[in-house]
């Protein structure tokens, strides 16, 4: 478990907890949430705060406004929903430094909620500028940090104001640390990751990493082409990064020395259009035509990978194994997720995915609440499988 401090660690009685909540939610073209996870992955946190008798300060960026006020993208529509899930009032402030929020959250008393304008606002948000970070802090007397997917950037309200502030994480954050700890950091062994998706290039160091960690990675998705065009098999018209094939040899060299075995697909569905029901057919490695391109992985291939899961006791993954979003292109995803989601109930697997596209496909195969956890982070849960530190964890860790 990893050694950080928590909720139940400090008094708040009386306190203000300045609480980094990752309020970026999705919006439809009305201008309405379109998915409330976020606003709901708060709210256990605010309402042990509120039981606890602290004062809550809510500050969160959304969007990119680059350091500049973009009234489209201001924080103030969230208080009635926000206000609605927690049955209590939210009260918004429209500067998150300066007189108006000072003012706000002076007058704050125990159990009330202050939502701050969009942090990003400033552009010494994403410079971590310390004066900011120092404003911020000088609006309450505990950090809480909350927004897991915010904490692989070092910015004032995610990082900065830890520095200033005593810090703890938030239950949302705990729960994240805890479950990812528990699937790459002190894992049950053997531990196996999937890794797809469409390139490479965007998990180079991913892949680095986890072939040191991991006793097997089945490797699939377009940047599965890559490997296979590295190892001497011809991919027809595929997604294939040519120039990285020697990385691909690289990876798989780092994969042997450190005894994880490598699991590529053994059969492929190839089409010669990129398209929803195009004519396809499965066939061989060495059977793909010059104008064919791998869309998903074939039947053997998901055998295969059941057979992986059955041996581990731990599984991440990431990412897709075909060009899901298109039927019947579907289908290894589909099955395997489910596959592994029935081994979480049936056998005990721990089951952890993220990052990406990973929770759209997980969904998409209805597998998604079989699985032990889905973090809600995307280039956060990336970087954490790349085993880089995530400042907005370091600064919680207990020295
Ligand atoms: P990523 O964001 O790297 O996880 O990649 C996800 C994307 O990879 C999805 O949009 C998939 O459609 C795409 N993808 C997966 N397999 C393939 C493939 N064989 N050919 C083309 N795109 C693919």
């Amino acid at each position: 478990m990893v050694d950080f401090t928590r909720l139940e660690d400090i008094n708040f009685a009386g306190k203000t907890a300045m609480v980094r909540v990752d309020f970026n939610v999705p919006v439809n073209d009305g201008g309405g949430i379109s998915d409330d996870t976020r606003l709901r992955a708060a709210v256990p946190t605010i309402k042990a705060l509120q039981d606890k008798g602290a004062k809550i300060i809510l500050m969160s960026h959304f969007g990119r406004p680059k350091g500049k006020v973009e009234p489209t993208m201001s924080l103030g529509f969230l208080t009635a929903p926000l206000a609605e899930l927690l049955g209590s009032p939210v009260a918004f402030a429209d500067s998150c430094v300066g007189a108006d929020a000072k003012a706000k959250a002076q007058d704050l008393t125990s159990g009330d909620v202050l939502l701050l304008e969009n942090t990003r606002f400033h552009s010494e948000e994403t410079d971590n500028d310390s004066g900011f970070a120092q404003a911020l802090a000088a609006l309450g007397d505990v950090f809480v940090h909350d927004a897991f997917s915010a904490s692989h950037r070092a910015q004032a309200s995610s990082e900065g104001i830890g520095r200033i502030l005593p810090s703890c994480a938030g239950l949302s954050m705990a729960r994240e640390l805890d479950h990812l700890s528990q699937a790459l950091e002190h894992p049950k062994s053997p531990v196996l990751a999937v890794v797809g998706g469409a390139k490479v290039s965007t998990k180079i160091d991913l892949l680095q990493n986890l072939v040191t960690k991991l006793d097997a990675l089945a490797i699939g998705g377009g940047m599965a082409n890559t490997f296979l065009a590295a190892l001497g098999h011809d991919v027809g018209k595929s997604l294939c990064e040519h120039d990285l094939k020697p990385l691909a040899l690289k990876i798989m060299d780092a994969a042997k020395k450190a005894n994880c075995s490598v699991l590529l697909p053994v059969d492929v569905v190839v089409a010669k259009d990129f398209a929803a029901h195009a004519p396809h057919r499965v066939c061989g490695l060495d059977d793909v035509a010059p104008d064919e391109m791998i869309l998903d992985a074939g039947n053997q291939t998901v055998e295969q990978l059941a057979d992986a899961i059955d041996r581990a006791k731990t599984l991440i993954w990431n990412g897709p194994l075909g060009a899901f979003e298109m039927v019947p292109f579907d289908t290894a995803t589909v099955e395997a997720a489910q596959y592994a989601g029935r081994r979480v109930k049936e056998a005990g697997l721990i089951a952890v995915a993220g990052g990406g596209d990973t929770v759209a496909a997980l969904k998409h195969a209805g597998a998604a609440d079989m699985f032990t956890f889905i973090s809600t982070a995307g280039g956060a849960f990336l970087e954490w499988m790349e085993g880089k530190p995530l400042p907005g964890v370091e600064i919680l860790k207990q020295t």
